[in-house]
């Protein structure tokens, strides 16, 4: 009771225990793609050359990378690797050929700094990273086998006197490997996350997370088009390190067959001309570049250029009211959907749905397939009915197997063994769509991208004057949220915020950097040492309203 099932009708999914996720993958590319008539269609296009990558070569060059990186490296089963890399071809070639060797991938954010990368390098043990030239120094430091991967994507003309070790592994002509045993329940991928407290963790998804993610999204867009997923070409600026993005942009999309348009990173002048120019019908985003195509739509532009669009879906963060209704006014011909789910449920979760009856547009949809939810009152703990918001659980198929070496933390998000603790603040209403108002854990949003407060706490208090900091998010409208640092300086020093904005700044990726900061004589905290987060939000409102 108090469960909410998903209205979609459940799936079987794969039963067999030793399927590897490219193996899934490309058993659907293969049952699509009939050769004789789409052998030429374009799995992926590089935005910028239009460099092609057909469904008919995606098979045997995965599989002859697959056995340049095992002749060449000697990966065993289970080592991690990591891809610290901006959107590229490379990044989906490179992570189905890893994947299928039974290798375990970590991506990193390309942007990161080497503080960063070496907290992710040591925690997962990471053995050989394939980077692009800003970050080869940064890794070799931390004594990794470093591949170092060309910026512009065309696999014949890359020179063996630039990328050595790049070249032989893609040029080689090693011919196939034998297949690895891998099982579902083997660790796949390792993204990060700080889930619902703390600092970021490592969350392992396995085979069947990856596999049930794809499946789910196979049955997703059979329920919503009319015609074929491969007709869609989709335009993927998104971050494929995220798992927002490599979920959908490598494995799901493949599986049905679309053609995915990469771009190294989004721009929204560039992404216009990509909409005309490669005749994109379906573009996901996070909610500011929402806003920048709306503001290019109403622009110089006009509605001309999006003429191919036919649906827009936001995800990451919350999407507000006026954002929707100003794109709607903007481009009254696009769909707009709202997607919801987290690294933790391998972005499994909900999907929005537009009928010619029900349009809502600040829902995040219905539920995925094979996917049960709770609503939890968080004083009581009783599960709520339609209307009544408490805190999102979720079930299903796409729940991490738990965060890497930290089964404190894992215990205290999965909890009866399967029930995943989201942090987010949500109701259901009566037909099942699901709205999410707002969040109960300590994450910030900047740009859909996750800071955990937790992080950037332990750099400020390494500040040798400052005593003690905290750090939560303020509300920003074109961001969604910035993160605000409350810091106790030491007595008699000078120090100020600029100056601790820019020690953050030094130690941080660009996206995480401390937005602003609040000199404070002692952080709020509970008997227990707790930070009482809700205190620091309204010393924030005060601040802002006395101005
Ligand atoms: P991540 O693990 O980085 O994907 O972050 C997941 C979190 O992003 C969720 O738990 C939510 O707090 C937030 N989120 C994701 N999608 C949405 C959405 N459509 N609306 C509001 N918040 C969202």
């Amino acid at each position: 009771t108090g469960i909410y099932t998903s209205k979609h009708p459940s799936l079987h999914l794969p039963t067999d225990p030793n399927l590897d996720a490219v193996s899934a993958l490309f058993s659907h590319i293969h049952t699509i793609h009939d050769p004789a008539s789409s052998a030429s269609a374009a799995a992926f296009v590089d935005s910028s050359t239009g460099f092609t990558i057909a469904y008919a070569e995606l098979q045997i060059t995965v599989r002859s990378i697959a056995a340049g990186i095992h002749h060449d490296l000697g990966l065993r089963q289970g080592d991690v690797v990591s891809l610290v890399l901006p959107n590229s071809l490379y990044f989906p070639l490179l992570l189905l050929s890893l994947i299928s060797l039974g290798a375990v991938v970590t991506t990193i954010n390309p942007s990161s700094t080497l503080g960063e990368i070496k907290k992710q390098v040591s925690e997962c043990n990471v053995s050989v990273a394939f980077t692009s030239r800003e970050s080869v120094e940064k890794l070799a430091s931390l004594g990794v086998t470093v591949i170092r991967v060309p910026e512009s994507f065309d696999l014949d003309s890359i020179r063996i006197e630039n990328y050595p070790k790049f070249y032989s592994i893609v040029r080689g002509g090693f011919g196939s490997v034998p297949k690895p045993l891998v099982k579902q329940d083997d660790v796949a991928a390792i993204m990060y996350s700080s889930g619902t407290t703390g600092a970021s963790k490592g969350v392992m998804l396995t085979h069947r997370n990856l596999i049930a993610s794809m499946e789910l999204f196979v049955r997703f867009e059979a329920s919503q088009y009319e015609y074929p997923g491969s007709r869609n070409v989709y335009l993927a600026a998104l971050p494929l390190c995220h798992i927002y993005g490599l979920s959908l942009f490598v494995m799901g999309l493949l599986s049905v067959g679309s053609t995915v348009v990469v771009m190294r990173r989004f721009d929204v002048s560039d992404a216009v001309d990509a909409i005309g120019k490669f005749k994109i019908t379906h573009f996901p985003v996070v909610p500011p570049m929402l806003m920048a195509l709306t503001k290019k739509a109403r622009g110089v532009c006009g509605d001309e250029a999006f003429r191919s669009l036919k649906q827009v879906s936001s995800g990451a963060a919350p999407l507000s009211r006026k954002f929707i209704e100003d794109f709607l006014g903007a481009l009254p011909h696009v769909d707009l959907i709202q997607g919801y789910g987290m690294t933790e449920s391998t972005a499994v979760g909900t999907r929005g749905f537009n009928s010619q009856k029900v349009r809502k547009y600040s829902s995040v949809g219905l539920l995925a397939p094979n996917t049960q939810a709770r609503v939890v009152d968080w004083s009581s703990g009783s599960f709520l009915p339609p209307g009544n918001r408490g805190e999102l659980w979720l079930q299903g198929p796409g729940v991490m197997k738990g965060y890497l070496n930290n089964p404190e933390a894992t215990e205290m998000t999965i909890i009866e063994k399967s029930w995943l603790r989201t942090g987010d603040i949500a109701y259901f209403d009566e037909d099942g769509y699901l709205f999410i108002v707002d969040r109960m854990k300590e994450i910030i949003k900047y740009k859909g991208f996750q800071i955990a407060p937790a992080d950037l706490e332990a750099v400020l208090v390494s500040h040798p004057l400052i005593i003690d900091a905290a750090v939560t998010a303020a509300p920003n409208e074109e961001c969604g949220e910035i993160p605000v640092a409350f810091v106790v300086r030491r007595q008699e020093t000078t120090l100020t915020e600029q100056d601790v904005i820019n020690y953050v700044a030094a130690q941080v990726a660009p996206y995480r950097k401390v937005r602003k900061v609040v000199m404070v004589s002692s952080i709020p905290k509970s008997p227990t040492g707790k930070i009482l987060r809700k205190e620091l939000k309204r010393i924030l409102t005060n601040c802002v309203s006395s101005r």
